[in-house]
């Protein structure tokens, strides 16, 4: 096997002896009614038939797909996420979702602190914490979002910003069932995303940070099937998160059967 340097950690996955997962996962956000999903599912299977082993495609659906998607997927490599968990398991919390209910129907993986849950619904560090705390506890891995605004970005404190967000977020998290996304805001919903190799950077430095440097590190904003070749040769970035790319099957399924030349 002819094995890029800057690559093999990713290549030696391919040949067991490797840690850090690659994962490819879809944020739905508010989009899909059940029968929408379901639609989508029928779609993307047949596309994803040849996608490398190896490559975790997950897809984060909305709460009130999530149960029909499960039962349709039972069987296939595709694996479901939430979009939040709440840190009790029962109880007056009108709105919200527990571990017990997500596990009952098979969901693998959970968003966590995404930045529109941190900008619209009052969620902070400390409640991060809570819910990462509660994925694991249920046997469910959280995709850790963290990043910083434009604002941020141009008065140089994107690295203490999210050097700031790991500190709070994985107060006393098992590193070794995480995984993080980093998502500059600004390169969010908006086309612009962000250099992949300024991305390789920064999650170098989200790396640097980690107990457990096998943690998989994603790349998140505006990815598409246009620019996921580029973003996945870079060493650092372990896998994408991705949202209005992963709505189309066509399209996600390219991502997911990213090239590496
Ligand atoms: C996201 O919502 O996490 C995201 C990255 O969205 P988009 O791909 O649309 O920028």
């Amino acid at each position: 096997m002819v094995v890029n340097l800057s690559l093999q950690s990713k290549v030696e996955i391919k040949s067991n002896q490797a840690v850090r997962k690659i994962v490819l996962a879809g944020n739905w956000k508010m989009h899909k009614t059940q029968v929408e999903s379901l639609e989508f599912v029928q779609k993307f299977k047949s596309e994803i038939e040849n996608t490398e082993e190896g490559r975790e495609i997950v897809l984060c659906a909305p709460f009130t797909s999530l149960s029909v998607m499960s039962k349709n997927l039972h069987g296939s490599r595709i694996q479901l996420g939430a979009q939040n968990i709440h840190w009790e398991d029962k109880g007056a919390y009108t709105g919200e979702i527990s571990g017990d209910m997500l596990t009952e129907i098979g969901i693998s993986y959970v968003v966590v602190g995404h930045s529109e849950r941190r900008q619209y619904f009052g969620e902070t560090d400390q409640t991060v914490n809570l819910r990462l705390k509660s994925a694991q506890k249920h046997g469910i891995t959280p995709i850790l979002c963290v990043g910083e605004t434009k604002e941020q970005r141009d008065t140089g404190a994107t690295e203490k910003i999210i050097i700031n967000q790991l500190k709070e977020d994985l107060i006393d998290i098992d590193q070794s069932n995480l995984v993080i996304a980093y998502e500059p805001i600004w390169a969010i919903g908006t086309g612009d995303t962000c250099e992949s190799i300024e991305a390789n950077r920064v999650i170098g430095v989200i790396r640097q940070q980690l107990k457990n440097k096998n943690v998989s590190i994603q790349y998140g904003g505006s990815v598409k099937p246009n620019n996921i070749d580029e973003i996945m040769t870079q060493s650092e970035i372990d896998g994408v998160l991705v949202g209005g790319a992963s709505l189309e099957p066509a399209s996600f399924a390219r991502i997911a059967n990213y090239k590496i030349s």
